[in-house]
């Protein structure tokens, strides 16, 4: 943003600069008298090439008609200079010379030019300055007025029936739409009725969604206005909107006030990356005062969505703010189902398609992944001239969404084509090995956004608890690639990094984060800071001395060791089906479940 200001505010400058050099190289210059002494000034009216003088402070000057002629520097009053003329033998008034000596008398159109102008253009900058810096190229000037859209037709049309698979926050909320359907009824028992409600959860999980879709349930009308809205680059201008809104709404009682992304101005005051910006925290005082300000009868809930609650000001969920959080997790299978029927509403789905095989398929989906994946299978429909949606469009989209669009037109090599076989049989054929891996369920070595191919697997069921065993087989697992590739090949590609990567880090937490070794105890190593629903680590804060980091570095090391060793071992003695499954895969290019299972057929899953 800052630099934003200084880029435009520069170029302003300049345009500014630019025009004024412009007004006065087209200043009217042609008519500049001739500068003469006093004594030939005398000459010039006597000969009467002068018919009208004015003085103008010390200076004369001679006109003949319109035209200025001559000037001269006078010294003297006003009253001296008629009697001066006359003493050079010149009469003044009728018959002779004229004569004005009003200092004000100037050339009305030149004053013009030199002030006038300059001002105007530098008022017509300011406008087109603020204009575009408001972004909004339509609403010049207008830049404290909060941008709060009141929605469309000013209720949303949006209800409940259209948020699946959130039924315990649909519950929550539903106090919320009974205040606003009624808050009289709510007045008159004296209840009293959360002000400020916090939406936590994920992106795309429906936070949007799910107030839009309580101000329709209620049937009132909707402001939304988003925090990184507020960011602007005049100091002053987010508290001013903050304000407008909130009149805005107060006005339009009841109704509902959503304020999304809170975390943009919300953020710990004076905390915060980049030290305190004072922009965001005259915007958040600001909403602090409004909400304070409410009294008992104002009929108005704001509500706000986040998915940084623990970034957020205190201040701003203290009781009588935003007191009331409401977590929308990503769904579970069952939402996940909901979700999908809710967005294939209206499409032409295949009879036989069952969207819980879907559901079932896409763990960690969030609501918008899973409209996204119904959009995208339509589209796949349309392309391929089908009348309906079948299983086979949804699964290549439920792919599309995981890994990005398949790229058949990447040129590779036979070898490398046959690397990727070996390196994706071996996680699979690891899996199907693995008692507590997840089932395969479908193998591929077309590439897909960045991976050259890839195996995936259909969970049993969510999880939210993973045992040991668990991880280790995952481990083994992951490293069945590698493991497969330096088993068929004798050496290793570029090809396992990611895996190799998503191993290490599973690792590491099991030993620092699940206390799932043994040698180090159930304890946790290192205080982090997590993005909590971002999953991202910002710091680690060491806990602990470096002897201990010595051996969480021996453990990670043994625990990675041994999963290789499993998946190694089991590639190792079944190096024939390896072998096949690679073969397969590099005329198919793809297998799923049923031919697996029909290449995997007599092998049992064994303990490790
Ligand atoms: P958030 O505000 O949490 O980031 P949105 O409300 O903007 O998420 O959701 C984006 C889109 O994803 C919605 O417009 C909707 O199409 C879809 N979506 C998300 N969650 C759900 C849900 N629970 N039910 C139906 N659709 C959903
Ligand atoms: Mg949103
Ligand atoms: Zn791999």
């Amino acid at each position: 943003m800052k630099s934003n200001w200084r880029h435009s505010g520069f170029f302003y400058l300049l345009l500014l600069a630019v025009a004024v050099a412009l007004v006065f190289a087209f200043l009217p210059h042609g008519s500049k008298p001739q500068e003469v002494a006093i004594t030939e000034f005398i000459t010039y009216i006597k000969q009467g090439e002068i018919d009208h003088v004015s003085q103008n402070g010390n200076t004369l000057l001679g006109l003949y008609g319109e035209e200025k002629k001559y000037s001269a520097d006078y010294y003297g009053s006003t009253n001296d200079l008629v009697d001066f003329l006359s003493a050079n033998g010149i009469s003044v008034g009728e018959g002779g010379v004229s004569l004005d000596v009003e200092a004000g008398n100037r050339d009305w159109g030149m004053v013009a030019l030199q002030v006038v102008l300059p001002i105007m253009l530098l008022g017509l900058l300011f406008y087109f300055f603020f204009r575009s810096a408001r972004g909004a190229g339509t609403q010049a000037f207008n830049f404290g007025k909060s941008r709060a859209r009141l929605s469309s037709d000013n209720k949303p049309s949006i209800t409940f029936a259209d948020v699946a698979g959130t039924d315990e926050a649909k519950e929550e909320v539903q106090e919320v739409v009974e205040f606003l359907k009624s808050p009289q009824k709510f007045h008159a028992l004296g209840g009293r009725i959360p002000r400020g409600v916090l939406l936590v959860g994920p992106p795309g999980t429906g936070k949007t969604l799910l107030a839009k879709a309580i101000a329709g349930e209620a049937n009132v009308p909707f402001y939304s206005i988003s925090g990184s809205e507020f960011v602007e680059m005049f100091v002053g201008v987010g508290a001013a909107r903050v304000r407008d809104l909130f009149e805005q709404a107060k006005r339009n009682t009841p109704c509902l006030i959503f304020v999304d992304e809170i975390d943009a101005v919300g953020r710990h005051r004076g905390a915060g990356l980049g030290g305190g910006h004072d922009e965001r925290e005259q915007t958040l005082n600001q909403i602090l005062a409004e909400m304070d300000g409410f009294d008992t009868n104002t009929n108005v809930i704001v509500m706000a969505a986040t998915n940084r609650p623990d970034i957020l000001d205190p201040a701003l969920l203290r009781p009588g703010r935003f007191d009331r959080h409401i977590v929308i997790d990503l769904p579970d299978i069952k939402g996940r189902k909901a979700i999908l029927e809710v967005h294939a509403k209206g499409k032409p789905l295949a009879k036989e398609v069952n969207l819980e095989i879907i559901a079932k398929e896409t763990p960690g989906f969030s609501g918008a992944d899973l409209a996204n994946l119904i959009n995208e299978a339509a589209i796949l429909a349309a392309r391929r001239n089908r009348k309906d949606i079948t299983l086979k469009e949804l699964e290549d989209a439920t792919d599309r969404v995981i890994a990005g669009p398949e790229r058949k037109s990447r040129v590779i090599s036979s070898k490398e084509k046959e690397i990727i076989a070996y390196h994706e049989s071996g996680h699979a054929l690891t899996a199907r090995m693995l008692p507590n891996a997840d089932p395969v369920h479908k193998v591929t070595i077309v590439a897909r956004g960045m991976a050259g191919g890839w195996t995936r697997f259909l969970p049993t069921e969510d999880h939210y608890l993973w045992t040991k065993s668990q991880f280790n087989d995952r481990l083994a697992v992951s490293l069945g690639g590698h493991a497969a590739e330096e088993i068929a090949f004798g050496e290793v590609t570029t090809g396992a990094q990611n895996d190799l990567e998503q191993t290490t880090k599973l690792a590491r937490k099991m030993v620092t984060e699940y206390g799932m070794s043994k040698k180090l105890g159930p304890r946790t190593f290192g205080q982090k800071q997590e993005l909590v629903f971002l999953g991202r680590e910002i710091s680690e804060q060491r806990d602990y001395s470096e002897k201990v980091a010595q051996e969480i570095d021996e453990e990670v090391h043994n625990i990675i060791q041994r999963a290789y060793n499993t998946a190694k071992k089991i590639l190792t003695e079944n190096k024939a089906k390896l072998k096949q499954l690679a073969k397969e895969l590099i005329t198919h290019e793809t297998l799923e479940e049923p031919e697996l299972n029909k290449i995997f057929e007599g092998l049992t899953p064994q303990a490790d």
